[in-house]
């Protein structure tokens, strides 16, 4: 009985820290990786902008946090971005690991819109983008099956790219291609839609990474 009640203290005070549920946002923090203090800067602007971008047009299932660092990851690997959980705790499960890497960071400091699309990007990997749930979408020739192309027209004939963790076309936010696929597209909302993320804002058309900073409250 006790314990009950002290259970139930804990979760009044909100101290217990395990799979409390708290409101379903994309949220972030830094952690130290191989990164410049400089860097660390742009870093956390970038990830604060590209949350924001995300938040105003989904709500995920549950939610979700990166934990970013930076790194020299992998050559011509922008960012990566992975679950070391086991599951079976929100906590745990809403966890991601995203590695932007250092390199490209030095690289596009010039252009802070850069390091946003890449966060963007990475965050895209932590809604369901790549996941067995988004290859589950194709058919065996990598086209999105037609049950979900009746439901969502815009995504009629949309293919897997190559990797089968990205669009294959060009100019979608996953897309396998670089910088053209810095936006939100309709397509990439449906998806989120057909994850069972709650769809707040769809864009009638691509919206390109600049045009997605120039809207926030955040300036870069
Ligand atoms: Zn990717």
């Amino acid at each position: 009985m006790f314990n009950k009640i002290f259970k139930f203290l804990l979760k009044l005070l909100n101290i217990t820290g395990d799979c409390v549920p708290v409101n379903n946002q994309i949220s972030y923090t830094i952690n130290k990786g191989d990164n410049s203090k400089d860097n660390d800067k742009l870093l956390e602007n970038a990830a604060e902008i590209a949350c924001e971008i995300w938040n105003e047009h989904v709500t995920p299932q549950q939610p979700i946090e990166l934990q970013l660092k930076g790194g020299y990851i992998l050559e011509n690997t922008a960012g990566r971005a992975y679950q070391d959980g086991n599951g079976g705790c929100q906590v745990i499960d809403r966890s991601w690991q995203v590695e932007v890497n250092t390199a490209y960071i030095e690289q596009y400091a010039k252009d802070k819109n850069n390091i946003v699309a890449i966060v963007m990007h990475e965050i895209g990997h932590a809604l369901g983008i790549g996941s067995d749930q988004w290859r589950n979408l194709f058919d065996k020739n990598g086209v999105i099956k037609e049950k979900y192309a009746e439901k969502y027209p815009v995504l009629k004939g949309k293919e897997l790219g190559h990797d089968g963790d990205h669009w294959r076309e060009k100019g979608k936010l996953l897309s396998e291609f670089g910088e053209e696929g810095h936006c939100i597209s309709p397509e990439t909302i449906a998806v989120m839609e057909l994850f069972g993320h709650q769809v707040r804002k769809v864009p009638s058309q691509r919206v390109h990474v600049e045009q997605l900073v120039s809207q926030v409250s955040v300036s870069a």
